[in-house]
């Protein structure tokens, strides 16, 4: 029998985190690969959230999120933004923040569409594009070394003005950026608002990587900029908030224009999203200040320690500004091949995982990638130190 695949997927491939994970597991590689927390989120969440499922809150929510939830993500986006949010009307819970992106995709983009987005781009965008029969139009962000030695990824503006045009519907963009780990600056954000406006284009900001910003990195949120609040969707996570990746709770919140094409989509997607689990993130959005403090500065510890052994074992090292990547260039070692190769040879004969930096860069753009790889850091101090262990190798 032979069922063959849907067009819109079958040029699809197992996605490169699934792959990663899978070549780790079978060689015993420590996984910096998938970027996934070994560790636990806040107890007062998972307290919230065992009460709630015996207390049987364990049927369908409302489809755009419980009350509890969409106000709780109201009080945050106030508190930290200053943003004024109708519960009712601009905010939207959704299975993770893929499907507020899908959703969004779905609900406010026809075939044809043109989508800029700046590549390396996170590995679900393209498909998304694909799905819904949009067009990307990809600028590229790369490398360039500071005086200092220190490494930016950048883009040229104009490159970034000349892929706006009339087709021209959205302008995807992710801050705190995954994989590069840059966080836009206030001026280059208001370039993207700029163009933006010009083109007269909705704006959807992935800044699910919010809370994980280092000393010296500040995070705007595009929507706070002017002229910006009414054309921009910002999705949010807990995953990444709160180390729940598996808990799949996430939002796109925006004007109730937006909204509603997030929501007349996700309805027929998932309808709903996990009932007792959207009690304990409203509980979880609701910790105090120090939460988030305690949870940039561990992970500016764990930053701090992986950059130092990838250097160490000879790597050249983008220290990330946000998120919890770091890109490195391998091209010290002399490793003969490129990323792939690389990638898998680190797996299977050294014993640590990373991504290959090709796969979230378009065929054009994949040889900007060719000597860099993804770690990540969002791992306990012992599994970092095992992974340190193993790196050392290469310096043999
Ligand atoms: N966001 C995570 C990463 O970038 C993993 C996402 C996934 O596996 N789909 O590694």
């Amino acid at each position: 029998m032979n069922f063959p695949l849907a067009h819109r997927v079958s040029g699809f491939g197992l996605t490169i985190f699934s792959e990663m994970s899978r070549l780790a597991a079978e060689h015993g590689a420590v996984n910096l690969g998938q970027g996934f927390p070994d560790f636990d989120g806040p107890e007062p969440a998972k307290d919230a959230a065992s009460a709630a499922i015996r207390a049987g809150q364990n049927q369908y929510a409302p489809t755009t999120g419980t009350p509890a939830l969409r106000q709780a993500i109201a009080r945050h986006a106030r508190r930290f933004y200053g943003q004024d949010l109708d519960p009712e009307a601009e905010i939207t819970v959704t299975s993770g923040a893929t499907e507020a992106m899908l959703a969004a995709f779905l609900g406010l983009l026809n075939p044809g569409d043109e989508v800029v987005m700046f590549e390396p781009y996170f590995d679900s965008y393209v498909p998304h594009c694909a799905m819904v029969g949009a067009i990307p139009r990809l600028v590229p962000l790369r490398p360039q070394a500071k005086a200092d030695g220190a490494i930016e990824w950048v883009f040229d503006p104009d490159e970034l003005a000349a892929a706006f045009n009339a087709r021209t519907r959205l302008c995807l963009l992710n801050t705190p950026h995954n994989p590069t780990g840059k966080v836009f600056s206030e001026a280059e954000l208001r370039l993207i608002a700029e163009l933006c406006q010009r083109w007269d284009v909705l704006a959807l900001s992935d800044e699910v990587y919010e809370h994980l910003v280092y000393p010296g990195a500040r995070h705007t949120r595009l929507a706070a900029l002017p002229g910006m609040a009414e054309r921009t969707l910002t999705v949010g996570s807990s995953g990444k908030i709160f180390n729940f990746t598996g808990w799949k709770i996430g939002w796109a919140i925006g004007p109730a224009a937006l909204s509603l094409g997030v929501r007349r989509a996700h309805q027929y997607i998932t309808f709903c999203s996990a009932t007792p689990l959207q009690g304990a993130v409203a509980a979880a959005l609701d910790l105090d200040d120090e939460y988030y403090q305690a949870l940039a500065a561990d992970y500016t510890g764990k930053r701090d320690y992986l950059t130092g052994v990838l250097r160490a074992a000879g790597l050249r090292v983008s220290v990330p500004q946000g998120t919890y990547f770091c890109m490195a260039d391998f091209s010290p070692l002399g490793f003969d091949g490129d990323d792939v190769d690389f990638c898998r040879w680190l797996t299977t004969a050294i014993g640590v995982a990373a991504i290959p930096a090709s796969a979230m860069y378009a065929e054009a753009a994949k040889p900007l990638a060719r000597h860099w790889a993804r770690f990540a850091f969002c791992k306990r101090p012992e599994t970092l130190a095992a992974a340190a262990e193993r790196l050392q190798r290469l310096r043999r």
